[in-house]
């Protein structure tokens, strides 16, 4: 994790909270075995030398977004700052959904955003999956106690049952069953003699609370489901608000952050927590958890769901498309991973849900950007700018720094011509007020190289521009003694045409036209942008390496980056990352 950068963190409530903890030393004398296990396994370990423990415990049925990095950011950055170990959890506990493909994706996204689950000698790399013997243990143990008992009711029987949030619920007529018959039952159960639907484990806790999630819970249903990592080993499988205080635990997880809908469980969390630790399952001090505001971003959406129907019914090209919101959609656009970083310290942690404009992860990744990219030019809509007292045949180099923030990485050279490519826009005919490039008699500077004067252009019979005339002023050339010699206001890029690279340029907008495309029950397939993609055949300096990957600052155009996918150096196929500055704002 050294390779992640630590600017003055700010302060926020976790910390706070954690740096309290510390100072009681209440977690201080926890054994730990150096693996996931109960008090059994633990009790055998010594004092967790990892001050905290953190985790990052993502469902294996989708890829990560945005919203995760939040998450990530905070998780392993709170691990690495307090001395800690954040662990990778697969939250992999609902065998339909899941698959293979996603934990790889995970994987690898959260190693590109320069973290890992290496504590020591620990590999903290989990799967939910593997503690299914445990919980079942423990279900067992809870039935023997009393605190959970086998129900027949059906599923809508159980629902209807619970209750309103206004009105109490009432209890099943399976609540009293003796522990021993339930306990036979649940065997059976998990022996697979009872089909899906017919029979579930509830806890037995408050039918009249005033908390929805505290009237019994179901914490085992049947499901004849083929699991990802177990097969048909189970055919029962624990639901989340279950599972999830369990895997904790059993982890030793000492601050469990969640996002703020769960703040509902948490005094399910913590029933469960305590009747295992009364048992002398759990050893104590238990975790505890914290709800912080998830992120909600402007133009774009997050559900995993909602992502998974654009991705499914071709509204994009797939996860890593370069508009979506998930990180390899990101990392495919130009986004680095110290950009998305920047952007989450900037974002902070509050227990206030609140919306952030996509313009914050943008001016991110520019900031990121400007002090290190190369610059190179690009001409994204090319008109022929002939110099017509520029010999033909001839060339001569032009110098340009590499990174005008950074001597050290040098200058790069490109040649002058008589043949130019400028964009479309920097001539006009007819100039408005206040234009000060090229028109007939106007003089500007070609940047880098000379002062050229305007002297007409070319139409075809269409009346169409197709050609710009200008001469040169031969004294002026950027860094010899004649060059301020003439004023000028306009100051344009170029590149010689007989030696540009040609690039198609994928030009990127928003995907949605509104900036809460899922609000309400509203559906955000209408209020995608019907031109969120205009790829453009660009001339590019030559000498510019289009190597996968690779990222300009196009000078006066913005951040670029060599598509992962369909970029070869023959062929450069380039994503526009975020233009220099806020045009969204402009256009809109
Ligand atoms: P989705 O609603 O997109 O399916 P999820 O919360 O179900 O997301 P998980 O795989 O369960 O996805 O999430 C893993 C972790 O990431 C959880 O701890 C969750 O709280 C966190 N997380 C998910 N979305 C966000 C978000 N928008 N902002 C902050 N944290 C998030
Ligand atoms: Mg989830």
């Amino acid at each position: 994790m050294s390779s992640v950068s630590s600017p003055a963190v700010a302060s926020n409530f976790l910390r706070t909270i954690i740096e309290k903890d510390l100072a009681e030393g209440r977690h201080a004398q926890k054994p730990w075995a150096g693996r996931p296990g109960p008090a059994s396994v633990q009790r055998q370990g010594s004092p967790d030398p990892a001050r905290i423990r953190t985790r990052f415990p993502p469902e294996p049925n989708g890829y990560l977004h945005i919203g995760h990095a939040k998450s990530i950011c905070l998780n392993f950055g709170l691990a690495r700052d307090y001395q800690g170990a954040c662990h990778l959890r697969f939250d992999d506990t609902n065998p339909e959904k899941e698959e293979e493909e996603y934990v790889h994706a995970i994987i690898d996204m959260v190693k590109w955003l320069g973290f890992d689950w290496q504590y020591h000698n620990e590999e903290n790399l989990y799967f939910a999956s593997d503690y299914f013997s445990y919980m079942y243990e423990f279900a067992e143990a809870l039935v023997q106690s009393g605190h959970a008992y086998v129900d027949e009711q059906s599923p809508e029987e159980i629902r209807v049952m619970r209750g309103t949030l206004t009105e109490p619920g009432s209890d099943s007529p399976w609540r009293g069953r003796p522990a021993g018959e339930s306990l036979r039952l649940l065997r059976e159960m998990r022996d697979g003699a009872h089909p899906d639907g017919s029979l579930c484990l509830r806890a037995r806790i408050d039918m009249r609370s005033p908390n929805l999630n505290m009237r019994d819970p179901v914490l085992y249903r049947i499901r004849h489901a083929e699991h990802h990592r177990t097969g048909r080993q189970w055919c029962i499988y624990p639901m989340y608000s279950w599972a999830h205080p369990v895997e904790d635990a059993l982890e030793g997880i000492t601050h469990s952050i969640c996002t703020l809908e769960f703040e509902d469980q948490r005094p399910f969390y913590d029933w469960i927590l305590e009747r295992l630790a009364e048992l002398g399952m759990l050893l104590r001090p238990l975790p505890q958890q914290y709800e912080f505001a998830r992120l909600n971003l402007n133009y774009v959406v997050t559900s995993k769901r909602k992502l998974l129907q654009l991705v499914r019914d071709g509204h994009v090209s797939g996860w890593d498309d370069p508009r979506l919101p998930t990180l390899s959609g990101l990392r495919r656009r130009g986004y680095t991973p110290s950009s998305i970083r920047l952007f989450c310290e900037r974002l902070g942690v509050s227990k206030a849900d609140s919306r952030i404009d996509y313009s914050v992860l943008e001016q991110a990744l520019r900031d990121d950007l400007d002090p290190v990219a190369a610059r190179a030019v690009a001409v994204l809509d090319p008109l022929k700018l002939v110099i017509t007292n520029y010999p033909e045949g001839q060339s001569e180099p032009c110098h340009a720094p590499v990174n005008p923030h950074d001597p050290e990485a040098g200058t790069r050279s490109f040649p002058f011509s008589r043949e130019l490519w400028i964009e479309r826009d920097d001539f006009r005919e007819d100039p408005p007020k206040k234009y000060f490039r090229l028109f007939p008699g106007n003089k500007v500077r070609l940047k880098y190289g000379y002062i050229v004067e305007c002297t007409g252009c070319v139409k075809n019979a269409a009346g169409e521009i197709i050609e710009v005339h200008a001469e040169y002023l031969p004294d002026t050339k950027s860094g010899t003694p004649g060059a301020d010699s003439v004023k000028v206001k306009g100051n344009i890029t170029w590149v010689s045409a007989a030696h540009a690279v040609a690039a198609e340029i994928r030009l990127y907008d928003r995907l949605f036209l509104e900036p809460h495309p899922d609000a309400g029950d509203k559906d955000f397939i209408t209020a995608l942008n019907p031109d969120s993609c205009k790829s453009v055949q660009a001339w590019l300096e030559p000498g510019s390496n289009a190597e996968p990957g690779a990222t300009w600052q196009f000078e006066r155009l913005g951040y670029f980056t060599a598509d992962l996918k369909d970029s070869t150096p023959r062929r450069p196929v380039i994503n526009r990352a975020v233009t220099l500055k806020d045009s969204w704002v402009q256009t809109k």
